[in-house]
């Protein structure tokens, strides 16, 4: 069968571009070695969400003296937090297999290997360790391999109870004490849930802040809510070895050796894109040295015409919606569109407790850039809503003009359910809207979100 399109890797990225080719009658099929959803589905966006949901149910039940609510016997019961997480994949899985069958996108299991810009070679185990090969034809290809955990050449790395996020979300008991090596997005969510469930938990981190890409007074924000919840930092800090019972780590340019009692380790230590046993040599598909992913270009075009990449497989951002986004560009592209990629009005959420969402730039970033800033900050206390809810937390509104033309160059929310209002400010930075066309906006009150008018009334 030739194929108007065939892309390797079923995830975000990879499915995305196959709806978009499908409506639009193209005939597509998906080659995916493990289970349509990819990471984002079986062992990243939706496992971890479904765990923090349930650590934070559990901490406000113990927790709500404040609120007048007190619980006699809470109970964290791990083993049925972990089967609803499954529970969820299942479904979610199901309505997913079911929109690609409804779309007649064939879903062919195996490994996939380029043979060529138009032929890819797709292997699968068989029952007696033999290995069947197919060949699938397609005019155009995408490459949606993703990415998985980076390993780093800590001594002990190897040592049972010594997990990356996969493992670290797939638990079916609680440890009593969890060491998080990394205080990125990832190692921050998983810290928030196990410490939000009774986990006694630290956080190592090599740079001087948790999050080091957020704007600096969100992660600094984040932290200390963080540490609230009880999760110690360690920052600055680079971990020499891990032995069976605790992590030995050293401030950086230090070699005063300090000691942390561990139970399970989670290497949160970032992520490497899926490169490996693609055939990329062999056809002359380019790596970017920066992002060490696969090189593109604004249309999600590799240096071989014909053969498209999009998602964490090109290393340009780590983020499940923007890997979509990249799927349907190199998809209209694929199928004789013109389009390109846009990649400043893409949201970050971390949903931790509280949770931090973020669009734009930064104020460094901004700033960086030799632009006139304009910061305006409100608390997220002064939001009535807010302080009905969140009493006991602290959050942040910031916005970040340009003073010459008031147009909106970055928001970064910490606090409560932020996650729910960052789409908005996207819109805005989508739209290249100024302060005053936020300040058109009507907020339904009381909500949260009435801050962004409070805050741009500032801007
Ligand atoms: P993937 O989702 O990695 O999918 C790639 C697919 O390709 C996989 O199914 C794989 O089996 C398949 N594959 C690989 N090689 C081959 C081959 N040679 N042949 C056939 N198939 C192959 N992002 C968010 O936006 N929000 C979040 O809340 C969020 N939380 C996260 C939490 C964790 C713990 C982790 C680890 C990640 C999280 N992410 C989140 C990131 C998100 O999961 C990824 O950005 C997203 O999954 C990338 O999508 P993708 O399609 O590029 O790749």
């Amino acid at each position: 069968m030739q194929y108007d399109l065939a892309v390797i890797g079923g995830g975000p990225a990879g499915y995305a571009a196959a709806l978009l080719a499908a409506g639009r009658n193209a005939r597509v099929a998906i080659v995916e070695t493990h289970r349509l959803g990819g990471v984002c589905l079986h062992a990243g966006c939706i496992p971890s969400k479904t765990l923090l949901y349930s650590g934070k149910r559990f901490y406000d039940a113990t927790h709500g003296l404040a609120y007048g609510v007190t619980v006699e016997q809470a109970r964290f019961d791990m083993a049925a937090v972990s089967a609803r997480r499954q529970k969820i994949i299942e479904t979610l899985h199901k309505g997913l297999a079911g929109l690609i069958k409804r779309a007649k996108i064939d879903v062919i299991p195996g490994w996939g290997t380029l043979a060529g810009p138009s032929e890819i070679r797709v292997t699968h185990p068989q029952d007696e360790g033999d290995q069947a090969e197919q060949t699938v034809r397609a005019k155009k290809i995408l490459i949606a391999t993703g990415s998985s955990p980076a390993q780093l050449p800590i001594p002990g790395a190897q040592l049972p109870g010594v997990l990356d996020s996969t493992g670290a979300l797939a638990l079916e008991e609680l440890p009593a004490r969890l060491v998080v090596i990394g205080g990125g997005v990832i190692g921050c969510e998983l810290a928030c849930f196990y410490a939000s469930a009774g986990v006694d938990v630290t956080v190592i981190e090599m740079c001087d802040e948790i999050c080091p890409a957020l704007d600096a007074d969100v992660a600094k924000l984040l932290r200390t809510e963080l540490a609230k919840r009880g999760i110690a930092f360690h920052l600055g800090a680079t971990v020499r070895e891990i032995t069976a019972s605790e992590v030995v780590f050293a401030a950086v340019g230090s070699e005063e050796l300090q000691r942390v009692e561990r139970d399970v380790v989670l290497l949160a230590t970032g992520r490497t894109s899926n490169i490996a046993g693609l055939g990329l040599e062999a056809i002359g598909v380019e790596i970017d040295p920066a992002t060490r992913g696969i090189a593109i270009d604004a249309r999600c075009e590799t240096s071989v015409p014909g053969v498209f990449a999009a998602g964490d497989v090109t290393g340009q951002v780590w983020l499940a919606h923007a890997g979509s986004r990249m799927g349907e560009v190199a998809a209209a592209n694929m199928l004789g569109g013109d389009e390109t990629m846009a990649y400043d009005a893409i949201p970050s959420v971390v949903y931790t407790a509280p949770e931090v969402a973020c669009v734009g730039l930064t104020e460094a970033q901004a700033r960086s850039q030799g632009l006139a800033v304009k910061v305006a900050k409100m608390p997220m206390g002064a939001s009535g809503r807010f302080l009905a809810e969140h009493d006991r937390q602290r959050g942040l509104v910031k916005l970040v003009t340009d003073a010459e033309t008031g147009k909106i160059l970055g928001v970064h929310l910490v606090g409560g359910a932020c996650s729910e209002m960052i789409f908005g400010p996207t819109a805005w930075l989508t739209a290249d809207a100024n302060v005053a066309d936020l300040q058109r906006v009507i907020f339904p009150h009381p909500t949260v979100s009435e801050l962004l008018a409070s805050v741009g009334a500032r801007g």
